[in-house]
């Protein structure tokens, strides 16, 4: 079988770390910045950062509706920290001109662990990664105030929603692309080669 191409939102953030960590996750990694990129994927992963920015440069290149179509269509989505923000139908405390493309019936709450706990790694037990758990990097995380009835809890950490996944989309509030352990993009290459093998039936 031929390797899917997944691609990564390359606006903003820690987009090299996910292209290696797709790439030994057996799938052809490409950034993506334009619409023609976009529309060449089998699957896209929305990095950290800074969710506001990176919001408001894909208004700036033309993605933020392509993004939103391709993903009600169904595309297989990964948002990581400011992915996982990116993909909230609903955004607590938004800053002023921050959009979401949506995706997964669930409301975040930004940087919500808060100023003491900046940043922490902790072993996180995520349903459907066999063996260890997986060891999740927080950085000014956010974490998942509710779901609704078709988002799927994968992970709490400290009493908190952590992971999610609703159809073809997943969200992680923690960076798996940072540990070398590629348990959690193997998952998500998984899920895009799903989409593929349903599609050409
Ligand atoms: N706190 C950032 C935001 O609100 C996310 C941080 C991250 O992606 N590491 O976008």
């Amino acid at each position: 079988m031929t390797s899917p191409v997944v691609g990564v939102l390359a606006l903003q953030g820690d987009v090299r770390e996910h292209l290696v960590a797709l790439a030994t996750a057996d799938a052809v990694a490409r950034a993506v910045r334009r619409p023609e990129e976009l529309a060449e994927v089998d699957g896209i992963v929305l990095p950290g950062g800074e969710s506001t920015t990176i919001s408001k440069l894909a208004v700036l290149f033309g993605l933020m509706e392509p993004l939103r179509a391709r993903v009600r269509d169904g595309l297989p989505v990964y948002g990581t920290c400011a992915g996982m923000i990116l993909l909230a139908d609903k955004i607590l405390d938004p800053r002023s001109g921050q959009e979401t493309v949506g995706g997964i019936d669930m409301i975040v709450r930004r940087n919500a662990f808060g100023r003491q706990n900046e940043s922490f790694e902790a072993a996180v037990d995520v349903r459907g990664v066999e063996g260890d758990p997986v060891e999740g990097v927080f950085i000014r995380a956010p974490w998942v105030e509710s779901v609704g009835a078709r988002a799927e809890v994968l992970a709490e950490y400290d009493g908190h929603i952590v992971a999610v996944r609703q159809d073809n989309a997943l969200a992680t509030s923690f960076h798996p692309e940072l540990t070398g352990d590629h348990r959690m993009h193997a998952l998500f290459v998984e899920m895009v080669r799903a989409r593929q093998a349903a599609g050409s039936l």
